[in-house]
């Protein structure tokens, strides 16, 4: 099993020591370890996951480690050792980081969530300061392969209305083509997260790029495997302790 991994800061996407996971630059350099999955990653052993029901629900990666129920969507950890993930498929990996790299969330943004407020959700539960977070998309089902019926255009519609030119784009009739990393970015833009520190360095499509390196329900359906995402909190800076 691999630890948690950094990688150096090279002003574009690197890949970690294990050659598994994508880190982006825009959290690179706060001392958060993290990475978006490719196929067969491994995430570092003490990671929490959350049973995640594409619904608005958060959780605290301690609370999770204490044997709370895990039903949710996004997860939040401000202890070091405790890192925490999500699992995808063709939904959207959100990886937070606060200012200091103390306080840390993953959000999983399927058109569900999305369209339910996860990723607000996720956010408001950090309880930052939203101008100064720094937020990773990863990757994901994009517009090149993902289509989309009028339910869930018009769910997404009813949100977001604003935010889905061009990331919403009418295709053969009564479908649509839909994507999703995108949009995400759009919405974490709303809320108040600064542009430069919105990273998509990872954000790739899950269902085509080749490899294939990423796992993809729309593109193998139930046999799919699932992506495993990690982030964790920078190691204690003064005034924040670990855990013992
Ligand atoms: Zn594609």
């Amino acid at each position: 099993m691999t630890g948690p991994v950094i990688g150096s800061i090279t002003g574009s996407m690197t890949r970690s020591a294990s050659g598994r996971h994508l880190c982006d630059p825009v959290l690179e350099g706060l001392g958060v370890g993290h990475g978006f999955a490719e196929r067969g990653a491994q995430v570092p052993d003490y990671t929490v996951f959350p049973h995640q029901i594409h619904g608005v629900g958060v959780v605290r990666g301690e609370a999770l480690r204490a044997g709370a129920p895990s039903e949710a969507d996004a997860i939040v950890s401000t202890t070091p050792g405790v890192a925490i993930g999500i699992v995808t498929a063709d939904c959207v990996p959100i990886l937070v980081a606060s200012a200091d790299g103390g306080c840390v969330a993953a959000i999983h943004a399927g058109w569900r969530g999305l369209a339910a407020g996860v990723i607000e959700a996720g956010i408001e539960a950090m309880g930052q300061r939203v101008g100064g977070l720094r937020a990773a998309v990863g990757p994901a089902a994009r517009g090149c392969c993902y289509e989309v019926d009028e339910p869930v255009a018009a769910a997404l519609a009813r949100r977001y209305e604003g935010l889905l030119a061009g990331v919403l784009v009418p295709g053969r009739p009564g479908r649509h083509q839909l994507d999703l990393p995108a949009l995400a970015a759009r919405v974490l833009a709303r809320i108040g997260v600064g542009s430069d520190r919105i990273g998509a360095a990872a954000c790739l499509c899950t269902i085509c790029t080749p490899g294939p390196r990423f796992e993809s329900f729309r593109r193998d359906g139930p046999a799919s495997g699932r992506l495993r995402h990690f982030i964790e909190p920078a190691p204690a800076a003064d005034g924040r302790t670990p855990e013992g």
